[in-house]
């Protein structure tokens, strides 16, 4: 079949925020762009559409409100010693400055400007273990969630005035970057709706084809050294088709890879009831009230498994065991039961605020009902003997003793009700520091106890580690320009969004300040697009 040919000033791989922001604005630079995306028309977006809509940002009116006075120089600190970044890491490191003190207008102002708004309460999240991560809260959540920013900005993109200078091609997926005489020139592709090759041929070429972790293969390849290795069953809760392709063509034409063995995974995934594709997990906001056990039944340690301190450790800690169960009950599953992503949180999707608080304050019955009934791997049960029984027919293991598990769960409530026994189960001082935070109160029940009968039926879920971010990539320069394995700027090659690492191929290092992804897509791809408009 013949090879369809296309031209314009700049070339974007990738239909996701950060493509569609760097799209957006080189049209609004009078320049012309084509974007090609892998995946189909509705689907135009990427994870963005999925997305729970948290952003960390620095300094806004809503943490002023709140009392919180942060700066960019306590953000950076605190970026910098969560993430460990090196001091001889010129780019992670240029890129996380750039974050601290440019997201306030670079991102949160935008956004505003768009009409985009953010809720009124901000969170405190990540806030480290060995090493502090969050000192104060400034985790935002859009209203209306990942889905608002992308219909926003898509909106935008289409009806812009210089619409004609655009041109979108979904199901067009790239296969190589065309390099000549060390200029990069454009892409080969497929169109993979009439299966006819294509080529683009543009000035400037955008990579913003998302991370490497849209494939479980690439997670267990680039899986971090000194950690146990990785589980064999692992959940999916990325996209596919961000495949590291196109990373690898770059890398196979000199271009620097970093950080790809830093990854932001979460610990608590079960399999999606509805999926989107094989293997397609939701990731969990781990109940804090719940005994976090091993396929025996035996508590995971040594650092008490409490989400919102440290998400890396919970992965590492986890990682070991094939699956694990979380134990609660229903009392404690209403209060505490999250699930990350626009398509569980319906009451901020659907800017229902009203619904929003009630739930907040009676609890979220009906998602825990909802999981009940759609994941095999929620179960309930009236007594100890029974869940026990119902956890080893899950697992087709006999793992799990039922009297067991009834003295591990009656002795942490004898301890939750005994002051003087709180040091004896690390996680009680965790939830104690958990509540301390105004929204966060809301949120974790006050030392409920797990085998209180009125509290129940008991509850089981088994958890499977799940895939999610890729925190490194291609290395990039502050104009988004990617580098040669040499250090050299790549002529007429960027890269954005996820594809960079978020900036410099690996901004964050080793952890996030969480939230920082769809902000730094956001950041990267003006940054880049400002650069290429002023060259
Ligand atoms: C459920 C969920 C919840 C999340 N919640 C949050 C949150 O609350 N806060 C936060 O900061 N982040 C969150 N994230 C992460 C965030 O959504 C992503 O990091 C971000 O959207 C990545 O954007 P991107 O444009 O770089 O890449 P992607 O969204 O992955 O887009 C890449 C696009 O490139 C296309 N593509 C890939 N390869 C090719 C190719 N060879 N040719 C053509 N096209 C290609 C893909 O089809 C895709 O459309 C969440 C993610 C998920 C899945």
């Amino acid at each position: 079949m013949n090879e369809k040919h296309y031209q314009a000033q700049n070339l974007v791989i990738g239909g996701g925020i950060a493509g569609i922001v760097t799209a957006l604005e080189l049209l609004e630079g009078g320049q012309s762009v084509i974007l090609i995306d892998s995946d189909k028309r509705e689907r135009f977006g990427g994870l963005a559409l999925w997305a729970f809509g948290g952003m960390a940002l620095i300094d806004t009116p809503e943490q002023r409100r709140m009392g919180v006075k942060d700066s960019p120089a306590l953000a950076l600190q605190d970026w910098i010693r969560f993430g460990e970044l090196e001091a001889d890491e010129q780019w992670p490191l240029a890129w996380a400055r750039c974050y601290a003190e440019e997201s306030r207008t670079l991102v949160y102002d935008w956004l505003k400007s768009l009409g985009l708004k953010f809720m009124p309460a901000v969170n405190l999240v990540e806030r480290g273990e060995s090493i502090k991560g969050n000192t104060l809260a400034r985790y935002h959540i859009l209203w209306g969630t990942g889905r608002v920013l992308v219909e926003t900005l898509i909106r935008r993109l289409l009806d812009h005035a210089q619409r004609e200078k655009l041109l979108v091609l979904h199901q067009h997926r790239a296969i190589d970057i065309v390099c000549r005489d060390g200029v990069t020139t454009g892409c080969h592709g497929i169109d993979e709706h009439s299966d006819q090759p294509f080529s683009v041929q543009a000035d400037n070429t955008i990579v913003a084809t998302g991370g490497i972790n849209g494939t479980t293969e690439n997670v267990k390849k680039n899986w971090p050294a000194r950690w146990p290795g990785p589980p064999q069953r692992m959940l999916n809760g990325a996209c596919p088709l961000s495949d590291g392709a196109i990373h690898r063509s770059i890398a196979g034409n000199n271009g620097q890879l970093s950080h790809l063995d830093d990854m932001w995974n979460y610990a608590a995934g079960i399999p999606h009831p509805q999926p989107h594709f094989e293997g397609h997990g939701l990731s969990l906001i781990p109940c804090k009230t719940s005994l976090w056990l091993s396929p025996d039944g035996r508590p995971l340690g040594p650092a008490p498994m409490v989400t919102g301190f440290d998400t890396r450790q919970l992965c590492k800690q986890v990682a070991e065991y094939p699956y694990t169960w979380q134990v609660l009950n229903w009392k404690i599953a209403k209060k505490e039961l999250a699930i990350s992503g626009a398509e569980h949180n319906p009451r901020i999707l659907n800017h229902q605020f009203a619904r929003f608080l009630k739930d907040l304050m009676l609890g979220n019955s009906r998602l825990v009902k909802q999981m009940l009934m759609e994941s095999p791997d929620f179960i309930a049960a009236d007594n100890w003997q029974e869940l026990a029984e119902k956890m080893n027919r899950l697992s087709q293991e006999e793992r799990i003793d039922g009297s067991r598990l009834r003295a591990l769960a009656e002795d942490y409530d004898r301890a939750l009700a005994d002051p003087s026994r709180h040091g004896d189960y690390p996680q009680i001082k965790r939830i104690q520091e958990i509540r301390r935070w105004r929204t966060d109160k809301l949120r974790t029940c006050n030392l409920q106890s797990i085998g209180e009968k009125k509290a129940g039926p008991l509850i089981a879920i088994r958890l499977h580690f799940i895939s999610r971010k890729s925190l490194g990539g291609l290395q990039t320069d502050l104009q988004g320009r990617v580098l040669s394995q040499q250090g050299e700027v790549m002529p007429g090659l960027y890269a954005v969004g996820e594809a960079a690492g978020f900036g410099g191929g690996g901004a964050s290092g080793k952890r996030s300040l969480e939230g920082t992804f769809l902000s730094g897509c956001i950041l990267t791809a003006r940054k880049t697009a400002a650069a290429i408009c002023h060259r």
